[in-house]
């Protein structure tokens, strides 16, 4: 985390971290409710020149300081969310006066940024990597209490000078413009994920996937290490480090889940080993097989569970079903191979026999013959 966190509501983080140290919870959560993100001071992308007299050294820097200057005399009665801070103990006013000179320094930036990066060839990950970067340098009021201070003037500055900026090409404004507009509505295609409720359906996966099987159990070191509660692949921001994820929603976990089960029984099974001859033990296989049955039995008797798990509990046990069954018919068909075995070989040893008895009888005839 860049900027500094200031704990608002000291028992709700001491509960989140002494919930997590009892293992109630896997990752300490403190709400937005409890804590404040101090700002941070940006830097500029290399090559930037601070120009002679800065803030003050044109008309456009003058307007926008003195308009950052108005704002932060109006704050904290600029709006009804704001205004809440008058109540908070924690708040200072004094704290948020770098607002007028920031809001300046980082527009000055964040266009050294754009100029160097515009004809690039990654010019908008480099371009609105340096923006995100930017953004969350403003810090973070405790929920209920508005935007961070000087963050909309920043963002609508923006959004402005790029409209005007004559010189940008149509498509990269265009792309630019939809980043900026995006950023201001948040929660548009978000859902609320408890990380918690994410990280503890997976493990009751692991719990209820039958890995004790002797030919499933060096899989299970692998999706042990794995944690697949994020969607796709973590951008990292290129000036901050950081690796954003999305948290998958339950529904995409649990249709994970899903299709890892099915993948893992469709690939690895008993007629599978056995196809590939390295079935030998199937009185084992078949014991195992009723042990693990009889697990997925007894899970399905715990209604206290969710919903939603009733899926692929449902397919284990068709499957396992399914496997002791082919086990036994394995079996079976051992012992009607070793019969037929036994048939022939008797057929064979008959014939064996028969045979010489007939070359014997005709020796003897031949004999016979001879001696009459
Ligand atoms: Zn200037
Ligand atoms: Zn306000």
């Amino acid at each position: 985390m860049l900027g500094t966190l200031n704990v608002i509501n000291a028992e709700n983080f001491i509960k989140a971290m002494s919930d997590m140290q009892c293992g109630k919870t896997e990752i300490a959560q403190i709400s937005s409710l409890d804590f404040e993100l101090k700002q941070y001071i940006t830097k500029p992308i290399e090559g930037y020149e601070e120009p002679k007299n800065f803030p003050n050294c044109c008309g456009k820097h003058r307007q926008l300081l003195q308009f950052g200057k108005e704002r932060f005399e109006a704050f904290p009665n600029c709006c009804d969310n704001h205004r809440k801070l008058n109540a908070a103990a924690w708040f200072k006013k004094e704290a948020y006066a770098y607002m007028p000179l920031k809001l300046v320094t980082t527009i000055a930036y964040t266009w050294h940024c754009i100029a160097k990066h515009i004809e690039s060839d990654d010019w908008y990950k480099n371009i609105t990597d340096y923006i995100e970067y930017t953004r969350k340098s403003y810090g973070q009021f405790p929920d209920g209490f508005g935007a961070p201070i000087g963050l909309n003037f920043y963002v609508n500055t923006l959004e402005k000078d790029i409209e005007n900026e004559k010189e940008l090409p149509v498509k990269k404004k265009e792309k630019l413009l939809n980043f900026l507009r995006k950023e201001e509505e948040p929660g548009t295609d978000y859902e609320q994920t408890d990380i918690n409720l994410l990280i503890g359906k997976y493990k009751e996966w692991l719990r209820h996937f039958p890995f004790e099987l002797s030919f499933l159990s060096h899989l299970k070191p692998y999706f042990e290490r794995q944690m697949p509660i994020h969607t796709g692949k973590g951008e990292t921001n290129i000036y901050t480090g950081l690796t954003g994820f999305k948290l998958k929603i339950k529904k995409q976990l649990i249709g994970f889940l899903q299709s890892a089960t099915l993948t893992i029984i469709k690939e690895i099974n008993t007629r599978k080993i056995y196809h590939d001859n390295q079935l030998n033990d199937t009185a084992g296989v078949q014991l195992e097989l009723v042990l693990a049955k009889r697990k997925i039995e007894l899970e399905e008797l715990d209604k206290s569970g969710w919903e939603d798990r009733k899926d692929y509990i449902k397919v284990l046990k068709k499957w396992l079903n399914g496997e002791k069954q082919f086990v036994k018919e394995i079996n079976s068909a051992f012992k009607d191979k070793n019969k037929i075995d036994f048939t022939r070989d008797l057929i064979n040893g008959f014939l064996g026999l028969a045979e010489k008895r007939h070359q014997r009888t005709m020796h003897r005839q031949y004999k016979g013959e001879q001696t009459r």
